[in-house]
This record gives C-alpha cells, structure tokens and sequence, in this order.
C-alpha cells in the first residue's frame, strides 16, 4: 500500500496536522510530495497538500484521494521543510505557510485546463485521440479519459503545460480599433478615388493595407502623426469602421531594455564585493550588511554579485520594498539580466503573476526582482538572497502567516549555503546591531559616487513662525527658496508626512473631536465627497455644521492633507506648476509612474507628495526638498517612532542633489530638537544608532530584547479584560525571571468596529519555552474562538503595536 500524508485545506487547530490518505492503484506513482490532491474529508471533498509518501500509517482505515490537482509538485522539498519551520516560527497553520508560498492563482478557483506547448504530433498516441483537433481540453476531460499519468511525463518534459483561466472580476481595458471591412481590392479603388488633397487619409490607408487585424486609434494617430479627424473622414465615408477591443496589460517585460555592462568598480565597491564573492564561491552561508547612502553604489554591488552566481548556474531572488518596484529599478536588472528575470509585484494581474512565477518553476529565468513574497520563489539552486532598503517594514507581512521576509530569507540562504545581503543608508537597530556583535559581516560604501556632497539641511522652527505671525503652512525660508527655484527653472519636491495623524475634524472652541461610534479613532475627513470616514471600520458620515459638544459652528477640518497643500501653493505661487502625487491620484494602473515622466521631463516645476515620493526619484534638476511636517510620526505609540522619522527624513533628504547641481533640504518641524530629526539633517546615523540604542536599551526594548503581542478582543469589555488577565498570568508562569510581561493593558487603538481590544506584550531575551506557551494558550482557547466570537493574535516580533 501506498499512503500520501496530506495537509488539508482546513486552518484550524484541530486539522492542523497531517491526515493519512491511501492512494488508489492508478495514480501510483502519479501523487509525489508538493502536490496538491483533493481528498474526502468527512462529507465533503476539499484540496490538500501532499507533504510526504510512506509504504504505512500507524491508521487504520485509510480514505482514498480522489484525485491530483497538478501534473508536477508545486512546492519543493526545500520549500515543504521551510513550511514546518514557518509553522513553529509565526505560530501559524501549517495550511497558511504552504498557501503563502503560492501564487494567487493557484489558491483561488480557476477554471484548470492543459495545453500542449509543442509539437502535438510528439504525444503519445493515446493522448492524440484525447486532445483531438484542440491543443486545449479542460482538467475534467482529463479525469475522464484516465489520462492524468500520462500528461504527467508529458509535463516533465514540458510537452504540456496545466493553464488556469483566471476569471477575472477586475474590468478589462477596451480601446478604441479601427479596421476596414472593405477587402484589399475595393480599399484600393477607394484610395484612388479619394481627393487629391487628401494625401493623410492616403496614408491611413496605405497603413490599413498592411495590417491583417484591427489597430489601437491611439497607436495609428501617433505612428502616422495625423489627428483623430483623418480617421474620422475615413469612417464616414465608409472606408473604415471603428469597434472597442480588449488590450492585454502591458508588464515590463514587453518592454526592451537596452543592455548595460558591469561598470569597473570603485574601490570601496571592490572592498565591499570581494567576502560576498568569497561566500558565493565557497557555497557558504553568510548574511552581509551592505551600508551605504543612497547613491553610494550599492545596486551595481548587487548586479556584479548576482552575475557571479549566474555564472556558477545559480539563482538570486531580489527583494525590494513594494513602493520602489518602478521601472527604473526593474530596468537596472533587465537591463543587466535581459530575460533571466522575472518581475513578481503587485500591479500584476493575477494570471500575470502566476506567469512570472511559472517561469521561475520551469527554469526560464535566473533572476527575480520582487516584493515580500517573491521570497518564497520556488528556485532549487538559489546563490544569492539580497534584500534592498531592508529596514523597511513592509518586509513584515501582517496578517498570517506574520513572517519577516529577514527571517525567511537567512533561513532558506541556510537551506542552500548562500549569502544574504541586506542592503540600506539607515540599517535597521536590529541588523546594524547583528552587525557591530558580528553575527552579520558589515560591508559599508561611505561615499556617493563622485564623492557629490550630501545637500545642505536647514531645519525650521514652526513654532517660532507662528510666534512672529506666520500662519502659513510654509515657513519664510521654505518659501523663499522655492520662489528662487522657480526663477531659475530647477525642480522642487515637497514632502508632506501623512502617516500618523491625516486630516481629522475638530472644534476650534471645545477642541471636540469627531470620533467613529464604533471604533476609539478619529474619522478622517475626505474632501472628495466632503464626508468623514473611518479607515478601520469604513463607517461614514457627514461633516457636522455645529459641534456636537459646544454647538459653535467653528468645527473643521484640521492637519494638512496634500490637496490642502496644493491650494495653499497655487495661492502663495500662482505660477508655480505643480504635481500632486497621493492615493487619490495614483490610484489608477499607471499613474504613478506617468506623473513621475511628467515631472522627469519638466512638464512641473513641484512634485507634490505622500510617502510615495521618498524613494526612488533620481531626478538631475531637482534641487530642493521640502518637508513640511517632519514630526508627525514621532507621537505615534510604537517604539520605533524615531527610528521611522530618522529613516524617512534621511530618504526624502538623499532626493536633491544627486547630479552635478547641489541640493538644499528645509525640514519643518515642531520639535527641532528631536535627535532624530537634527541627526537626520546632519545625516547622521552613526550618532542616531548610538543614541537610539541606549534608548532601547533602557527601555528594554528590541534590539536588546525581543518581543511579543498577544492581543484580544471582543464585544464585551469584560470579556476582553478577564481573558487577557488569564492570558497574561498563563504566559507569565512559563517564562523565566528575566522576561517580563506587560498586560493587560488596552490596546493604543482599544476598540475597532465594536470590538474591544486589549494586550500583553512580552519583552524576552532568551525563553525557549515561549512558543510552546503561547501555542498551548491558543489552543486551549481554541473553543471559544470558534464558538464566541472571542479573537486572540499572536505576533512574534510585531512591528504595529497598535
Ligand atoms: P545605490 O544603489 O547605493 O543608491 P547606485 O548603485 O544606484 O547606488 O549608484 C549610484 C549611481 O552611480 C548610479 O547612477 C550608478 O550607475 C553609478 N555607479 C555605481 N557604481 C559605479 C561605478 N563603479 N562606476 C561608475 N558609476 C557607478
Ligand atoms: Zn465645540
Ligand atoms: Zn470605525
């Protein structure tokens, strides 16, 4: 007999374990580990993950799987073993670390079909008659005529391949076509009879003789340089028609990139690739901490590293943070790479990225340059893990399994014996630590290439403007600079730091705030519809005309969203060009990297914006940066508020002078004296670890302990109290003396969409019997939570406290 142990589609605790499955006689040898199967469990059939076969089960009576989903595994072994470690390290289901693996379209419902990709006149005879005159049948046919074993060999020889037909809920994007339905001889006719005077129209359809299939207005307007009124002509005559096609979404990849060639290196950038060379070399596992400002060469130390793997006929995974997956980034590794790399980021499609993901798996390339989770891409001989801009915490996944793409990433560079480098101007405390401790090597790039000056900081005391009777958003100096940018025509970014508090709306007389009924927040306010909504719950409502407290009808809105920014500009500089870059104006496929061209080519002479435009912009004319509220996160409840400004300032500064002509910064601020933001003017890291640390130190708080979030939360405040209270003693009686747990306390956000929430934060240096703690408290909860709404998270190393 022959028994398959399979994980099944089922997260909870109870079925968070392998179940044993005989596998019938005709799929013998067809189920392998990294399959998914479908299985009968209890009355229903659901999909599993086959993890391992044995020859016996310590279990009686053995179901038999139903039947294969895939024709090859889709985790390797590697990955199925990295799945165990995920499960004890993030306390998740063992359901949740394979599904994360995974690309979207294989987790959701697609419709399965298989193609053949060759020569059909290559398959078996057998299969011939199956697939007929299609080079197409669906998965069911397949079952049906017994031939899934057979498709099997074919797919390792990449004769077949297993397609899934996302259904895409998303809209699909119809342009404008026009074509002719005359035939080519009648066109002809048609062309001579048209005026003499009418050579564009000639043109057009010269150009529609050529083409065999309906071409895009928009493409036929720019090739042919005519306007849409030629065309226009041309279809009231008769000539041509015009219909709305589908376009197919156009991923970089389409897109040529010029070839680039590895530049000779400078010598720190020798210094700094020559131990990570050695580690390649050796197949030995390292994790490198490659320090450098930005500009200071560290992408050209990635590709050199990456082009020695690839010559050792190894992989490199590449993980930057989402936000700075734009073009410019993908084409320095196209441009190096060609077509070894895939790209795997969020504006794919799904059926785009599980083609990316695809080629990966079959070995088309070598390279993939991706968010978080292209860190589980399935290579089987990676040489090279490298994470740039590592300190952000978007590497964190917040909901499970909570995995840091860090962790994941030096244990799988352990699986393979290769290096990680994590690549940043302002490590995190926690990897700068590793390093000066030496569990991590330190690499550092000190200079900017060409050796250009970091820009000039001039740090503006809000308060002081306020005080001498300015009650603008832009200090005198800030505007003064600008006026002078404007006049010489160089470029400016203006930085507005949203994070942490936005646009809210409150009382002038009482200070009332408009909080949200169901969750302890303030609503913020949105100018689009003129409504308040609440980004926890999504409760809405209209601005009140009076306050509800003190009935003054002085209640508005307050704090500087960019809108109000960019109205107050075109006051004070009516001349000014501006660009405003935000959610409300990104938020369409594109636009983002549209508005970033317009101002690149000069079309603006500010860009004005979020988050978004601190990373990135390399830009030869951009001699300014403002930022104009540089503390807006520093009153935030997280331990990491100052290590967060520093970080962001520090990016947004490195945006001017970057080229030939030299930047200047004006930061904005209401505690100028905040060492994170002067030691961000003076671009200061070493100092801003130094005081940082000692900080955390007496804080107690990581990189000198660790820590842990337990919270819950539920409808009833009692509820929430009593079990946190249990909670907190439990965990507090398996841990030795030196870790300390705090709690209950609320939570800083205590109530989200009527549920209550509190916590218990655990800070710890060294508790092995931690996990097997919280694992069991969860368990015995288990009940409760399925039956009284009662929720309890765990996140080991959080990065929202909130
Ligand atoms: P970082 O990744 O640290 O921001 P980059 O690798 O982007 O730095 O380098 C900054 C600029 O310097 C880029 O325009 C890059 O092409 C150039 N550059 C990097 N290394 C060299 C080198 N060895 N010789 C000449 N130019 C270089
Ligand atoms: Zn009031
Ligand atoms: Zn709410």
């Amino acid at each position: 007999m022959t028994v398959a142990s399979v994980i099944v589609d089922v997260p909870a605790k109870q079925t968070d374990r392998p179940f044993d499955y005989s596998i019938p006689e005709h799929l013998n040898g067809v189920i392998v580990p990294g399959m998914r199967v479908i299985v009968p469990f209890g009355p229903r059939k659901i999909q599993g993950f086959v993890i391992e076969i044995k020859s016996n089960s310590d279990f009686g009576k053995l179901k038999e799987i139903i039947e294969p989903m895939d024709l090859t595994p889709i985790i390797n072994d590697e990955l199925l073993a990295l799945g165990d470690w995920l499960t004890e390290e993030s306390l998740c289901y063992k359901i949740s670390a394979y599904q994360v693996m995974l690309p979207a379209a294989l987790k959701a419902k697609y419709e399965k079909k298989i193609r053949i990709t060759g020569d059909i006149q290559a398959l078996s005879e057998e299969l011939i008659h199956v697939f007929g005159k299609k080079d197409i049948i669906t998965w069911e046919e397949a079952v049906e005529q017994g031939v899934l074993s057979l498709l099997q060999k074919e797919a390792a020889k990449n004769t077949v391949e297993i397609i899934y037909e996302v259904k895409e809920r998303v809209k699909k994007k119809k342009l404008k076509h026009v074509f002719s339905s005359l035939t080519k001889e009648e066109l002809i006719v048609a062309k001579e009879q048209l005026p003499v005077q009418a050579a564009k129209q000639r043109d057009v359809i010269d150009f529609i003789l050529h083409t065999d299939s309906p071409i895009e207005l928009r493409k036929l307007l720019s090739e042919l340089h005519i306007s849409s009124s030629t065309v226009k002509g041309l279809i009231q005559k008769g000539l041509l028609a015009e219909k709305e096609l589908e376009v197919y979404r156009d991923p970089f990849e389409d897109r040529q990139f010029a070839r680039t060639e590895p530049l000779p290196l400078t010598e720190n950038q020798l210094q700094a690739i020559t131990p990570i060379l050695a580690s390649v070399e050796e197949n030995r596992h390292q994790t490198f901490l490659l320090y450098g400002v930005t500009g200071s060469g560290k992408t050209e130390v990635y590709l050199q590293s990456i082009q020695r793997v690839l010559q050792s006929k190894k992989e490199a995974i590449v993980l930057v943070p989402e936000i700075s997956l734009t073009p410019q980034m993908v084409k320095r590794f196209k441009g190096r790479f060609g077509n070894q790399v895939a790209v795997l980021h969020s504006g794919l499609s799904a059926g785009e990225k599980y083609d990316e993901w695809r080629k990966i798996q079959r070995k088309e390339v070598k390279v993939v340059v991706g968010a978080r989770s292209a860190i589980f891409a399935p290579f089987e001989n990676l040489g090279i893990i490298i994470i740039d801009e590592e300190h952000e915490t978007s590497y964190k996944q917040e909901e499970n399994p909570r995995y840091h793409a860090r962790d994941v990433a030096i244990e799988r560079a352990m699986n393979h014996q290769c290096p990680v480098i994590l690549g940043s101007a302002t490590p995190s405390l926690e990897s700068f630590a590793r390093a000066q401790k030496g569990v991590y090597a330190l690499l550092s790039l000190p200079s900017r290439m060409n050796n250009q000056a970091l820009p000039s900081v001039d740090i503006i005391d809000m308060r002081e403007e306020l005080r001498d009777g300015n009650r603008s958003m832009f200090s005198r100096l800030l505007l003064e600079k600008v006026k002078d940018r404007l006049e010489k025509r160089e470029q400016i970014v203006l930085f507005l730091n949203k994070r942490g508090h936005s646009s809210f709306v409150m009382c002038r007389d009482c200070g009332y705030v408009v909080n949200c009924p169901n969750c302890d927040i303030s609503l913020t306010y949105h100018r689009a519809n003129q409504q308040m909504k609440c980004h926890y719950c999504g409760h809405e409502e209209q601005v009140p005309r009076q306050c509800p407290e003190c009935s003054s009808e002085h209640i508005r809105y307050f704090g500087t969203g960019t809108q109000k920014v960019e109205e107050e500009l075109v006051k004070v500089l009516p001349e000014a060009r501006i660009i405003r870059m935000d959610v409300d104006t990104t938020s369409r496929k594109g636009s983002h990297e549209k508005l970033l061209d317009q101002f690149q080519e000069g079309h603006a002479d500010i860009l004005l914006g979020t988050q978004m435009i601190a990373k990135g912009l390399d830009f030869p004319n951009i001699t300014l940066v403002g930022v104009l509220s540089a503390d807006t996160m520093l009153h935030l409840p997280d331990f990491r508020s100052s290590e967060k400004t520093f970080q962001l300032l520090t990016q947004v500064s490195g945006r001017a002078g970057r080229h030939e002509k030299e930047g200047e910064v004006v930061i904005q601020t209401y505690t100028p004296e905040h060492y994170s933001i002067e030691l961000a003017a003076e671009q200061d890291y070493d100092r801003f670890y130094e005081q940082e640390m000692m900080l955390r130190k007496i804080h107690k708080y990581p990189p000198f302990y660790y820590i842990a979030l337990v919270t819950v939360s539920h409808e009833e405040l009692m509820k929430v109290v009593s079990v946190t209270e249990k909670v907190t003693t439990y965990i507090r009686s398996k841990l030795s003396n030196e870790a300390i747990c705090l709690g209950p306390v609320a939570s800083p956000i205590p109530r989200i969409n009527n549920r209550y929430r509190y916590q218990c934060l655990i800070k710890y240096k060294r508790e092995p019997g931690l996990n097997q703690a919280l694992k069991k408290m969860l368990d015995q909860y288990q009940q409760e939570i399925h039956t009284n709404g009662l929720q309890i998270s765990v996140d080991v190393n959080p990065f929202i406290l909130m």
